[in-house]
Formats: structure tokens, sequence, C-alpha cells
């Protein structure tokens, strides 16, 4: 599975909503409005496929967009990489 095909099912949309709904929408790091379920275990083509990883609210942390990228790429590395965020909550190239 793709992690484009991941964030578009049905599973992980139930999942992360249900999640951020747990934890009000707050960020756990700082308490600012939070839209992001970010995997503390990072994704990759193997462990995406494995329930147990990719669909465990245990292993999810809610975070918002300042601390999802500082927990990936530092401080402002994201823009500098010319990356962006998905309105799932990853990361990917930006359309340059
Ligand atoms: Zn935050
Ligand atoms: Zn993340």
């Amino acid at each position: 599975m793709t992690q484009a095909a991941f964030y578009n099912s049905k599973a992980w949309r139930r999942l992360s909503r249900a999640f951020l709904t747990s934890q009000s929408y707050l960020c756990e790091r700082c308490g600012k409005p939070a839209d992001i379920a970010h995997h503390k275990t990072h994704l990759n083509s193997r462990n995406i496929a494995d329930p147990a990883i990719s669909l465990n609210a245990a292993l999810l942390e809610s975070l918002c967009i300042e601390c999802h990228n500082t927990e990936h790429y530092g401080t402002g590395g994201a823009i500098l990489q010319g990356l962006e965020f998905t309105a799932e909550g990853d990361i990917r190239k930006g359309q340059l």
C-alpha cells in the first residue's frame, strides 16, 4: 500500500478523526489547536501495511502543524526542503 492510499483509506480517516476528537483537537506538545494525527513510529513501505502500527491509536500523537514540522524536520526545515503537509497530516514534496 502506498502512503497516499493509506491516508485516503476509510480506516485511517476514521481512526485519525476519532483520535483527534479524543484529544479535543489540541496539540499534545504545546496545547495549540491540532489537526494532525502523527505516527510516533514513522511509517515506511514496510510498516504501513501493518495495522498494529499504522492503525494503532496508542502510537498516535496529536500535533499542531508547527510541532509536526519540528518533529520531522526541525524548525523551518520542511519549508526549506520544499515539503508541505497534506490535509491528512503527513508530509509530501510540494508542487514546485
Ligand atoms: Zn504544537
Ligand atoms: Zn508525522
